[in-house]
């Protein structure tokens, strides 16, 4: 299937074709279709499917089909659960959307609120927006919602981990009853059905690519190691590798900024990203990280949501999320667009569980790397030993010999 298949405007397929883009993402044939004629869509599908652009082309043909806008109220909203991911659609909203005379404006909170109230004044036709941010425009008066013709939840399962329902509801109670509703979720949970159910009409189903589908792009390798070790590891993997772009999680926003001064430290350019720095500090980061200015990215789950980085070499689990589907989309942010990418993971006794259930989760288990000088320090309860390669932690194994770096050993006993 071709662009040109696709009933979009002109303008539409003149800016995808200015991408590069020669053909539809599978998310994009399925649900442009059904999204261009009308109907609720409830699609599954993760960063890095092009899933943006699945809603946001045919979005944008609707509100040219519907003629000019009447007046200067947002006639499309997408909500996203972080600043971050708003930033992205708003980017891909302008790319899209960079023939056609439709005005849009991108609201979150933790930065100024007054440049957005002049924005909206101005009028918009697609707003994108945070839950919270919205709601304070809208209690102040500065955002109407009751012109919305069609309403895209984004990464719906991470804003109800988030807890952004009452939010959302808050948010819906303002649209008009009458209006076209697209939800967009990695995950279909119980609560995600639930809130489907109250919210799209006869929703058609897109689904592509099972949840393990990153699993499969990505190469993944565990390296056992001690916790106090991990640092000096990390070091010797990205400068021994010569890795100059990679992006690592750790779970806290302390621990991420703590890894960020100790790799630099060992010369190695690192800065961090999480919650607690302002939106701009964020901003630049991330710029610098995509330039190659700094050659690691630390960051926490929520921080690293809806990161949309092209080409990124390498992930690292610095430390193992303890929500297995994290590891799926922390992966996730490599091995894009049919490009190799490598996800390495640091792994102590005390993440042995958690391991246990990433590799339940993927339905196999991760290939080990063991580094000569770098073992899991002896856990309190003994580790389980099995046989057939399937060593687990054996301290003093393979000792001495200058840390070379075994690779490919399947298995790991956890
Ligand atoms: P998304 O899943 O929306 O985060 O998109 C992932 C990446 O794929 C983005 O960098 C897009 O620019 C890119 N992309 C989207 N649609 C296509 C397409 N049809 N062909 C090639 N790349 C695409």
């Amino acid at each position: 299937m071709t662009f040109d298949e696709l009933d979009l405007c002109d303008e539409l397929k003149k800016a995808v074709a200015k991408q590069g883009y020669t053909e539809p993402s599978p998310i994009q044939a399925q649900a442009i279709p059904l999204v261009l004629a009308g109907r609720d869509v409830m699609g599954s599908a993760q960063t890095g499917t092009g899933k943006t652009a699945a809603f946001t082309l045919p979005l944008l043909h609707r509100l040219m089909a519907g003629g000019r806008p009447k007046g200067p109220y947002p006639r499309a909203l997408v909500l996203t659960p972080t600043r971050e991911l708003a930033a992205q659609v708003a980017q891909s909203i302008d790319t899209y959307g960079t023939l056609l005379p439709l005005k849009s404006a991108v609201v979150f909170g933790g930065v100024g609120i007054q440049p957005q109230i002049s924005k909206l004044r101005k009028g918009v036709d697609v707003l994108i927006a945070t839950p919270g941010r919205l709601l304070d425009l809208c209690q102040q008066g500065e955002a109407d919602l009751g012109h919305i013709e069609i309403l895209v939840l984004d990464e719906a399962d991470r804003m109800l981990d988030m807890g952004f329902l009452p939010d959302i509801r808050r948010v819906i109670k303002q649209l008009p009853g009458k209006r076209q509703n697209l939800l967009f979720s990695a995950t279909f949970s119980r609560e995600i059905q639930t809130l489907a159910q109250k919210l799209l009409h006869n929703p058609a189903k897109v689904e592509v690519a099972a949840r393990n589908t990153a699993a499969e792009r990505v190469e993944q390798r565990v390296y056992p190691c001690a916790k106090a070790q991990k640092r000096d590891l990390l070091t010797k993997i990205i400068d021994g590798n010569n890795w100059y772009q990679a992006l690592v999680f750790t779970r806290t926003k302390h621990g991420a900024d703590r890894l960020a001064k100790q790799l630099n430290r060992a010369d190695i350019d690192a800065v961090a990203i999480h919650g607690d720095k302002s939106q701009g500090a964020r901003t630049r980061a991330l710029a610098k990280f995509k330039d190659g200015g700094v050659r690691v990215l630390v960051a926490t789950d929520i921080a690293a949501r809806g990161l949309d980085i092209d080409r990124l070499p390498h992930v690292v689990n610095y430390e193992l999320p303890n929500v297995p589907e994290d590891y799926v989309h922390r992966i996730g942010r490599t091995g894009r667009a049919g490009e190799a990418g490598e996800a390495v993971s640091l792994v102590c006794a005390d993440e042995r569980s958690q391991l246990k259930a990433i590799e339940k989760l993927l339905g196999s288990s991760i290939p080990v790397v063991r580094v000569e000088g770098f073992e899991q320090e002896k856990h309190a309860s003994p580790p389980v030993e099995r046989g057939g390669g399937r060593g687990g932690a054996r301290p003093g194994s393979g000792g001495g010999g200058g840390g070379k770096i075994r690779d490919g050993e399947p298995g790991f006993a956890v």
